[in-house]
């Protein structure tokens, strides 16, 4: 079904028939999952009640499966500033993350860079600098509410990656200062943080991008561990970000994209 959207004064058409997932399936009992400091994957056990197992590969009329798994250490999730801030919205206190214009941009993480990061790193690290962003996203005003960063390279070992083995690149300050003057309100991202791995607990880049000029929290979002499909090609994307409503600071979520016809 094709689908008119009006944006900034201009109407955009989609198909929403033809939207794409951009997040990382989840597997229980199973080792198909990414891993950020939490190695243990996601588990699934079957009810029990009365002596009935509710599987019905154990004869049981329907599945009723209890999982237990970590979300922000296993898979594709959203998160607000009660990541990090008291007194902040859980994500299920958001609403109106549909349909949310948006760019997909590639870019290949630099090693070093002269631009501020609030603690020292290393030859190994990898990082997205306010350079490489101005470069994808300069000539551009519109379709900001939401930039979607691929990484480089970009392949399927990111549906299972241990990232407690691999380093994952990491915003400069700059860089997320820069998506605040852009008026980005959304980060979706592949890898399992906006701050390296280790920063001492900081999460700089996450009070940065999750507090306004004056100190106050805004309603910012931030998805980890998405996975973005080498067929969804760089441009403007309509985006819902797709997610339950639970009263915590993230949920998994599963954002489909959209392109602009
Ligand atoms: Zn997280």
């Amino acid at each position: 079904m094709n689908v008119k959207i009006e944006y900034n004064k201009k109407v955009y058409e989609i198909n929403s028939n033809h939207g794409k997932s951009i997040s990382i399936p989840m597997n229980f009992n199973s080792n198909n999952n990414p891993k950020f400091y939490d190695e243990i994957n996601p588990t699934k056990e079957s009810y029990t009640s009365n002596d009935i197992t509710y599987d019905i590969n154990k004869d049981a009329g329907c599945n009723v499966p209890v999982v237990k798994f970590n979300v922000h250490c296993s898979g594709t999730h959203t998160e607000t500033g009660a990541h990090i801030f008291k007194g902040s919205q859980t994500i299920g206190e958001l609403s109106n993350l549909n349909f949310i214009p948006s760019r997909l941009i590639t870019i290949k993480p630099q090693k070093q860079s002269s631009e501020n990061y609030h603690v020292t790193y290393d030859l190994k690290d990898q990082i997205i600098t306010k350079e490489i962003l101005i470069k994808s996203l300069e000539s551009y005003n519109d379709f900001l509410e939401c930039v979607i960063i691929r990484t480089l390279p970009n392949n399927e070992d990111k549906l299972k990656l241990n990232y407690n083995e691999h380093n994952h690149p990491f915003l400069s300050n700059d860089a997320v200062y820069y998506l605040k003057e852009k008026r980005v309100k959304h980060i979706i991202i592949d890898t399992p943080s906006i701050d390296r791995s280790d920063d001492g607990g900081q999460l700089k880049n996450h009070k940065i991008f999750f507090s306004n000029n004056d100190n106050s929290i805004n309603k910012n979002t931030v998805t980890e561990l998405a996975f973005i499909p080498n067929n969804c090609i760089d441009g403007r994307y309509f985006v819902c970000i797709g997610y339950p409503k639970f009263e915590l600071d993230a949920a998994p979520s599963n954002p489909v994209v959209y392109k602009v016809i």
